[in-house]
């Protein structure tokens, strides 16, 4: 067990989480943002993230400061933490990304972590390869030694009680992105990034996203703190938490500033194109859009950054509220409607369903029918598979209609799509307290279908009737013909 890390409280395969970095003092509550601070270039004074932004930890480039003459002596002499003003944890990058762009950078692993600790960094990074996505598997392989042989230099390293970083690389080849995590958290290393996701999330590739980390987690164990490394756009941060990323770190905040760029939950917008500020954050209060026009371009990109920082925080506060509420995927659903690609990530984390079965906690709000892709949700599975566990009486009705005063059935389940039958016993148990549209669609039937096939397969001897409102062909084509059916949409039925 690594015990720098405890999970409190669950939702699909998110989780809220206490990260504790010992050599800053700090406990982290996860999720949690990492603002990014370039040391040449500070946006925002990093002295006001904790106490304004609630940002207890940061991320800052160690090769920067390394390379950089001024910076490396007064990291050297005055520490990291009085250098940068802040009294919160923090981590340092490698170079990796700059070895990744250049193709050469002049430090080794075992340099640059020793570096790192004794310039008080609380959270340290190896020299990784970040191998982009669609790379040639052979590459990717070759890359993914020289991972390996940084994460065991790194575990040499006489880290003292600096917590090491262990990158899972892998490009876009799930089997290698398994296999990286097995090996990272086979280490003794404490922090495992999810490495060269940017390029995707650049290029809206929200579901290979998805399936990259998917597959990093089914190598990596529950225990493992988990950063979505380079990912720091709020639209996001529901999607990738309920696959079970753990930490983020936004440079998006500033960069987006610089460009003009105001970030909201559901995309980007130009500040050149707004009239009106959507945001309550205190920026958003206290300016109009023109006022931020109208400021010098440094208090303007200031501003703008401010703004993008709020809002990526906020979000962050509420996806922890959704974890604890137990409607993480609801809000996934509604920040999935905000772009097709988004749609992409959500449909590709539905496909990973049986994961998020097995970690999800099974007791939560109330479940919300929202989309034909709620059909698809792990409670939904777990619902079929409990069906075929349950027994039965001899004839059994399953009916959308409620139960008849009369009738000659020894039991009368309801059937609610996209969950299927179920006895009236369970009806005040998540997830059968679902709120649904009464306007159902197909999926939703095909789902309460494969419910009912999942019953009348488990009880071969019961007579089964259904009672369904009109269910397209295709669902009732997925019903055994062991069970008897009554359309009672129809007239005169
Ligand atoms: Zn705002």
């Amino acid at each position: 067990m690594r015990d720098h890390f405890e999970i409190r409280d669950h939702d699909a395969a998110g989780r809220i989480g206490e990260l504790e970095v010992p050599r800053a003092g700090v406990t982290v509550e996860t999720p949690a943002l990492l603002p990014v601070i370039n040391p040449n270039i500070e946006t925002i004074d990093p002295g006001r993230l904790r106490a304004e932004f609630g940002a207890e930890m940061l991320i800052t480039n160690s090769y920067i400061v390394r390379t950089t003459d001024d910076l490396r002596e007064r990291a050297e002499a005055e520490g990291l933490h009085d250098m940068l003003g802040y009294d919160g944890a923090i981590m340092t990058d490698s170079g990796s990304f700059q070895l990744a762009e250049y193709g050469e950078i002049d430090t080794t692993t075992t340099e640059i972590l020793e570096f790192q600790r004794d310039i008080g960094s609380d959270v340290g990074t190896p020299v990784d390869i970040p191998t982009p996505p669609d790379a040639a598997r052979e590459r990717t392989e070759s890359d993914l030694d020289v991972t390996r042989q940084a994460l065991a230099d790194a575990e040499a390293v006489e880290a003292g009680e600096m917590l090491v970083n262990a990158p899972v690389q892998g490009s876009t080849h799930p089997d290698l992105r398994e296999r990286a995590g097995r090996t990272a958290a086979a280490t003794g290393l404490d922090v495992f990034p999810v490495g060269a996701v940017v390029p995707m999330l650049n290029a809206y590739r929200y579901d290979d996203m998805v399936d990259a980390v998917a597959a990093a987690k089914r190598g990596l164990s529950e225990d493992c703190p988990v950063h979505l490394f380079g990912a720091g756009h709020p639209m996001m941060f529901a999607l990738a938490v309920a696959l079970g990323c753990d930490l983020f770190d936004s440079a998006a905040y500033a960069l987006m500033a610089r460009d003009g760029r105001y970030l909201t939950v559901s995309g980007t917008e130009q500040l050149e194109g707004l009239d009106y500020l959507s945001c309550s954050c205190p920026i958003c209060h206290g300016h109009t859009a023109e006022e931020l026009r109208d400021a010098a371009p440094d208090d303007r990109e200031r501003l703008l950054a401010e703004h993008n920082l709020h809002v990526t925080v906020e979000e962050i506060r509420r996806v922890k509220q959704a974890i604890r509420d137990g409607d993480l995927l609801e809000l996934v659903e509604r920040r999935a409607r905000s772009h097709p690609a988004m749609v992409d990530g959500y449909r590709a984390l539905l496909d990973h369903a049986d994961r998020l079965e097995r970690v999800d906690s099974a007791s939560k709000g109330t479940f919300f029918g929202l989309s034909h892709e709620s059909a698809r949700r792990p409670e939904v599975r777990r619902h079929h598979d409990r069906l075929a566990r349950l027994d039965v009486p001899d004839s059994l009705l399953c009916s959308e209609f409620g139960e008849p005063s009369e009738h000659p059935y020894d039991a009368v389940w309801r059937v609610v799509p996209p969950f299927g039958p179920f006895p009236r016993a369970l009806s005040e148990t998540y997830p059968l307290t679902a709120e649904v549209p009464d306007r159902t669609d197909a999926a939703a039937e095909r789902a309460a279908a494969a419910g009912v096939r999942a019953l009348a397969g488990a009880n071969p001897d019961a007579a089964i009737t259904l009672a369904h409102r009109g269910w397209g062909a295709d669902a009732l084509s997925a019903v055994p013909d062991a069970v008897t059916l009554e359309d009672l949409s129809e007239p005169g039925a």
